[in-house]
């Protein structure tokens, strides 16, 4: 084996938890009681949103999250919360600070005996984000659904990063939160499989494009380097 490609949002930079349960720990923290249905459709509609944004190509994480928090708290009727939006992407941009610090050395470690790359279906923005995290070292290549105009599930835009890796799909394993939009692509290209199972929204029917299935990517490393 000689590549891994990572998913990034909810794999790398939470750990596995889906930015759905994600942003609501911070209204939960702030005692913001939002229906869930309601909350749902918020960050459906924000995901959408941001990806419009002008400048977003060039926003780090902590402005991202800012304007992923005020375009919710627009759509969900609390705009006149002065501030709050703001401190919530604070808070929220410091523990995702903490879980990449934390996951640092592994990558790092994977890094030296693999070629890394990430695949995510994010905003334009994934170089800038990696950078402001300082992960930008570590990656040979970093794929961004924005930037390409391919998004997961189609398994081309994994077979863009093994081709710029110069990897056959083979030689990579493939690790992402999303057993729909990582595992199942990642299969049918032909590379091994791991499922980050974590805290989610929605569960699979059926999980057998998983060669392994892990609840943290510290549990990656006997898999990878046994
Ligand atoms: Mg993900």
């Amino acid at each position: 084996m000689k590549a891994i490609l990572f998913d990034f949002g909810g794999t790398i930079d939470t750990d596995g938890v889906h930015w759905n349960e994600m942003f609501r720990e911070y209204y939960d923290r702030h005692h913001l009681r939002i229906e869930k249905a309601a909350f749902d459709r918020a960050f459906v509609a924000s995901e959408r949103a941001v990806l419009a944004e002008p400048g977003i190509a060039a926003m780090d994480f902590r402005q991202l999250l800012t304007r992923q928090f005020t375009i919710q708290f627009g759509l969900l009727g609390l705009a006149g919360q002065e501030g709050l939006a703001e401190r919530m992407a604070g808070e929220c941009y410091d523990d995702v600070a903490d879980t990449v610090a934390a996951s640092r050395d592994l990558l790092g470690a994977f890094a030296k005996r693999y070629r890394l790359g990430v695949v995510s279906n994010f905003y334009g923005n994934l170089g800038p984000v990696c950078r402001g995290l300082g992960l930008d070292g570590l990656f040979g290549v970093l794929v961004d659904s924005a930037v390409e105009g391919i998004r997961k599930p189609d398994p081309a835009i994994f077979a863009l990063a093994l081709e710029r890796l110069e990897v056959d799909a083979p030689e990579a394993w493939v690790v992402g939160d999303s057993y729909e939009r990582d595992i199942v692509p990642g299969k049918t290209l032909g590379c091994s499989t791991i499922w980050l199972k974590g805290r989610s929204w929605t569960t699979p029917a059926d999980t057998a494009a998983a060669d392994f299935t892990i609840t943290s990517l510290g549990a990656m490393k006997s898999i990878v380097m046994p």
